[in-house]
């Protein structure tokens, strides 16, 4: 049983370090956030929370009222007084597919000479195998600890993910250090696994991508299905009722993205080149997902009977920009990225995201800047000549179809690439319908 509470500092507030923050403080302990974004401190120093997370807003406030939970700007002021140091920073793609380590050097950094004697930093960031000595050179602190600890949290479902993981992973050279990482969880019934850095930076790396792995079989299976006939939907069932396989991450749709699998998938690529394998099943995992989003615009100008190529004049509807339901997210958002290969060829989009009504955070706005948003999913289908749902948001699945239908007109196509219509609803409603690999 851990010693609670335990002082830790938390460098980052984005998604894995506001969760990680306010789930320890929710778990008793003592927590500094640290951000450079001065933004986002001043939001949450207001108690507002930046991102779309179920069940954050909730724990933050009860953490910050118990006094467990506080916000401070800059990674020193998190650091100082802490016992153990937990790295949040983006580790980003870089030019060559290699995960950008520049954030967390810079961080590592910033807090080496305000560290404690005996702290242990934690690198909870996705870093590539030997990520934990590196920044042990760069803290250049005989007396500090560097230890493994990858996060497996889902945009979305983050509290609850981090409240009850599948397991925990704790990579250390160091004993107790990885001792005092791992008691940081003792309130949490889960497995613990505690290995050496290299297996621990592995596993995150080899976890992203076997998922990603899963989503890409599946949507070229729904390719195949359409080739020979076949739908997906039974196929799914079929093979996912296999205990062996599992019916989780198999629904077909319009590739992977977010802000984990595309950047991770390429650096376990990279990561395994730089040490003298050549992972070619990864290679081909990317490669099905980049032909995905290119068959979901293929759809789309099939849709309105012209040529992918040209798609000039074309005005598109879209439902959902995010990568996924339940998150603002729209880093590596298929949505987005279909959109913009739309739009290079012509087309007018505009756009309904139940994230996107409000007022957007600049690189929000940025990412989105030339597609029309509107504020209403209805709102999308006047005067366009295709329907797309490119994000799996429940209430799209809610819509009134005749409504649609009225307003989009009769004989329109709905090209739903995430299967959340009913097809044969879609086409009582006098639509017509295209899926991802459905009959
Ligand atoms: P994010 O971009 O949402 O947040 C990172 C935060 O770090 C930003 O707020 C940024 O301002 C801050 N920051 C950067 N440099 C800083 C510094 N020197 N001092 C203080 N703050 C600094 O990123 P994220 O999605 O939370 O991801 C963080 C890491 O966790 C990445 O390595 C990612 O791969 C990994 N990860 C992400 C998820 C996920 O679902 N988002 C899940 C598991 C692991």
């Amino acid at each position: 049983m851990s010693q609670l509470p335990v002082r830790l500092g938390v460098v980052g507030t984005g998604y894995v370090g506001l969760t990680t923050g306010a789930c320890f403080a929710h778990l008793g302990h003592q927590v500094v956030c640290g951000d450079v974004d001065q933004r986002k401190i001043d939001l949450l120093t207001n108690g507002r929370i930046p991102i779309v997370e179920d069940g954050l807003e909730k724990i933050v406030h009860e953490s910050v009222a118990a006094g467990r939970l506080e916000f401070v700007l800059g990674s020193q002021a998190a650091a100082a007084d802490a016992d153990i140091v937990f790295l949040c920073v983006p580790t980003p793609q870089g030019d060559d597919g290699s995960a950008d380590l520049s954030y967390i050097e810079q961080a590592a950094s910033e807090i080496a000479p305000v560290l404690k004697p005996g702290a242990v930093v934690v690198n909870k960031s996705t870093v590539p195998v030997g990520s934990t000595r590196a920044v042990e050179r760069v803290l250049q602190r005989d007396d500090v600890f560097v230890v493994s600890n990858p996060e497996f949290l889902r945009e979305g479902t983050a509290v609850n993910d981090f409240l009850q993981p599948d397991r925990v992973v704790v990579g250390a050279a160091n004993r107790e250090a990885a001792a005092q990482v791992a008691d940081l969880y003792a309130e949490i019934e889960t497995k613990v696994i505690i290995t050496d850095p290299a297996s621990a930076e592995t596993i995150k790396y080899a976890a992203n991508g076997y998922l990603a792995m899963k989503i890409s079989f599946v949507n070229a299976v729904a390719a195949m299905c359409e080739h020979v006939g076949a739908d997906v939907a039974a196929v799914v069932e079929g093979i996912g009722s296999d205990t062996r396989i599992g019916r989780r991450f198999l629904n077909p749709g319009p590739g992977w993205g977010g802000s984990c699998f595309p950047k991770d998938s390429r650096a376990l690529v990279k990561i395994a080149e730089d040490h003298g394998y050549d992972f070619s099943m990864m290679r081909g995992v990317i490669s099905v997902n980049d032909e995905q989003r290119r068959r979901m615009v293929d759809k789309v100008a099939r849709a309105v009977g012209r040529h992918q190529s040209d798609l000039s004049g074309m005005r598109v509807g879209a439902l959902g920009l995010t990568f996924k339901a339940g998150t603002d997210d729209l880093r590596e958002s298929p949505a987005v990225a279909i959109i913009g290969e739309l739009r290079k060829v012509g087309a007018h989009v505009k756009a309904f995201d139940p994230t996107t009504t409000r007022e957007l955070a600049p690189h929000r706005a940025k990412m989105l800047h030339g597609i029309e948003l509107v504020g209403d999913p209805m709102e999308v289908a006047d005067g366009v000549d295709v329907v797309c749902v490119f994000t799996e948001w429940s209430e799209f699945a809610q819509i009134d179809l005749d409504e649609l239908a009225a307003r989009v007109g009769k004989g329109t196509t709905i090209v739903d690439a995430r299967n959340l219509f009913d097809p044969d609803a879609v086409k009582d409603a006098g639509l017509r319908y295209d899926g991802v690999g459905r009959r």
